[in-house]
């Protein structure tokens, strides 16, 4: 079972700032700038020169054009995965996880989310935009092709996402909740990362800085949660690292760091 990488460079939908557009390219530097192994953190090599069994398929080309990217990705996602192979995407802003999603359910029956954001995503529509990256997860539940949606690290709840996350079902465990369990899983598993459910100080390269985050160690355990449980994770996406808004590289670091514990983990 191999994993296949694929670079989501969209941003054209962002409500704020551009940017996470150039995410792929400043996470693969990171990964191969030379200054930290290819090993996880429980000591499995992953280098892909030594035998590690999962390749780059490059970055998507992709236009502004919403329905045309969408599409794209999605058509993209459904080829890579076809022979069962997992995906693990880099975007990209969070728009990207419906058409990526769309794929892996439409391949695999019953798949729960877990979505790690400061952000519910839950907007029916952003300043009158269905395809903002505030609304991915909105369009995503109203297909109904999921079984769940388990979010986790929010911090930025508003009355209407309350009442779309309870219309939805969504289950959500917000960062005021200290103390982060990952609630069982069955079934396949889509791990959804947006780089600002991170605290700024760990991550300050992002469009929307939340201060109350997560530590970069808090993630890593929720991942190590996920990974002591007996499912499988089939995809992945790690969306909205903001190049242009980095400090010293560093959230572009800890996106590699991220990257290589989820290949591990699907590996
Ligand atoms: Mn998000
Ligand atoms: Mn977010």
């Amino acid at each position: 079972m191999t994993v296949k990488v694929l670079g989501v460079p969209y941003d054209a939908h962002s409500s704020y700032l551009r940017g996470p557009a150039s995410a792929p390219p400043a996470v693969r530097a990171a990964l191969n700038n030379g200054s930290a192994n290819w090993c996880t953190e429980d000591g499995r090599d992953l280098d892909p020169d030594r035998g590690a069994d999962w390749t780059d398929l490059g970055d998507l080309d992709l236009s502004d054009d919403v329905h045309q990217a969408t599409a794209l990705i999605r058509r993209a996602a459904t080829e890579a995965i076809a022979d069962g192979s997992k995906l693990l995407s880099l975007g990209g802003d969070h728009l990207v996880a419906w058409p990526l999603v769309q794929a892996v359910a439409d391949r695999y029956d019953d798949v729960t989310i877990v979505h790690f954001d400061a952000h519910p995503d839950l907007y029916d529509e952003l300043d009158g935009d269905r395809y903002s990256h505030a609304c991915p997860f909105a369009r995503i539940m109203e297909e109904g092709k999921v079984a769940r949606l388990v979010q986790m690290g929010i911090r930025t709840m508003t009355p209407h996402q309350r009442e779309q996350a309870d219309r939805f079902g969504v289950e959500v465990y917000e960062a005021r909740d200290t103390g982060v369990v990952v609630p069982a899983l069955e079934g396949p598993v889509y791990v959804s990362i947006d780089i600002d459910v991170l605290d700024p100080a760990f991550a300050p390269g992002v469009s929307h800085f939340e201060p109350g985050g997560w530590s970069t160690r808090q993630l890593l355990g929720a991942l190590g949660q996920i990974a002591a449980q007996e499912t499988e994770v089939v995809g992945a996406d790690l969306v909205e690292i903001n190049p242009e808004l980095d400090v010293h590289g560093l959230t572009a670091m800890v996106g590699a760091k991220i990257f290589r514990e989820l290949l591990g983990l699907m590996l």
